[in-house]
């Protein structure tokens, strides 16, 4: 019969292995934080993503369940009406109804807006143009999707229905026409993912244009398309200052257009606006690898020995704190001293330790976060080959 662990051994594995000194990876394995770049490439430091349990699809009968940080703005409850209000100034109560699960236009009623604003986001929208065709080109089943009340997403009955390109469902209205026509026919319901990055704006100068990605029923139409400032009827788009948040519109182009399953989930800031995606400038990474560094000088604070040298050492990564250094250097020596006054018949449970402090001390040194001056590095070296551990 073949042996098999028990839980209780497993347990016990599991607590040997944490009980062994916790020595985070940290920025020592990839390439350092740079100018532009406030990480260090593979930092187990760089917090994990927030754990999102995913929706489900839709079918044509049944909305599908939205992701678990999703903020509804509708779920096919009349109470859900609350959220919008009609687009007037001053805001009064929309006349758009609620009926069987499903948000309609009002014809005349005039547009619909969130009571909450949004700037860059992921915004899902289930639309339904009347399944009893009438009308046609922009005359049939249209209305339109506006992020932060700007640049309308088309919502068009054009399933059988030729209109301008630049016009069609999926469109950025007036700028760009969607890559492909995927429409099911009026009366099914057609779903848009969008993916929205407003323009940003700096002392009045765009610094970022903004873009849309669109996918309609799934399918790619709009691959990050630029913003060209809105966008709108009969008039080439004018680069306009915005604000950082706006609205969700939709639109009363006179049908009675249905939607269903409207959420949205706020997206991480780019680099232009603060974030740490891509290149950063400059000043902006500076101030986040001082806050890393911060953050890793408060954690080694809480900690002792080995560890909280560890951390402190994580730290001179991010930011050359003089105080910091002169700590990690005289702990690094004392670290050493300690090693060397070990007995012989102890080494070997210390490999680890030292061999993984040797390429800390290397990375440190390789990359100049150490002084060049600093003796460690020979010493720990000295130690490994004495073992006979080499390399
Ligand atoms: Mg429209």
């Amino acid at each position: 019969m073949l042996h098999r662990p028990t839980a209780a051994v497993i347990r016990l594995s599991a607590l040997v292995f944490t009980a062994a000194p916790v020595l985070a990876d940290g920025p020592f394995y990839g390439d350092p934080p740079d100018a532009t770049h406030p990480w260090a490439v593979h930092d187990m430091n760089r917090p994990q993503p927030p754990v999102v349990t995913p929706g489900t699809f839709s079918s044509n009968d049944q909305p599908g369940r939205p992701p678990s940080d999703a903020i509804i703005m509708f779920d096919g409850t009349p109470a859900m009406l609350d959220k919008w209000e009609a687009d007037k100034t001053p805001a009064e109560p929309t006349k758009w109804i609620v009926k069987d699960g499903a948000m309609q236009c009002v014809p005349g009623s005039g547009y619909i807006r969130t009571k909450e604003s949004f700037g860059d986001c992921q915004l899902h929208v289930e639309w339904a143009a009347p399944a009893k065709v009438a009308g046609k080109s922009q005359g049939r089943g249209n209305s339109g999707v506006f992020l932060m009340g700007q640049t309308e997403i088309q919502v068009l009955d054009n399933y059988d229905n030729p209109t301008y390109a630049d016009g069609a469902a999926g469109s950025v209205y007036g700028v760009n026409p969607p890559h492909a026509n995927a429409l099911r026919p009026p009366g099914e319901w057609q779903v848009f993912d969008i993916i929205f990055r407003r323009p940003v704006y700096q002392d009045d100068k765009m610094v970022d244009s903004g873009r849309y990605t669109v996918l309609l029923n799934g399918v790619v139409i709009q691959d990050s398309t630029p913003l060209e400032g809105g966008g709108g009827h009969r008039r080439r788009s004018m680069d306009r200052p915005l604000l950082d948040k706006g609205p969700l519109k939709l639109q009363d182009h006179g049908n009675p257009v249905r939607y269903r399953n409207i959420w949205m989930r706020p997206l991480p800031p780019r680099a232009v606006n603060g974030g740490d995606m891509g290149v950063m400038s400059p000043e902006s990474a500076t101030v986040k690898k001082m806050e890393i560094a911060k953050t890793l000088r408060a954690d080694a604070a809480k900690l002792q020995g080995l560890p909280q040298l560890r951390r402190s050492m994580e730290s001179l990564c991010y930011e050359q704190d003089p105080a910091t250094l002169s700590l990690v250097q005289a702990g690094i020596t004392a670290w050493i001293s300690a090693v060397q006054k070990t007995p012989a018949g102890e080494m070997e449970a210390k490999k680890g330790e030292i061999l993984q402090m040797r390429d800390a001390v290397r990375y440190l040194m390789n990359f100049k976060f150490l002084p060049a001056e600093f003796t460690a590095l020979p010493e720990i070296e000295k130690i490994i080959q004495l073992n006979g551990w080499k390399k």
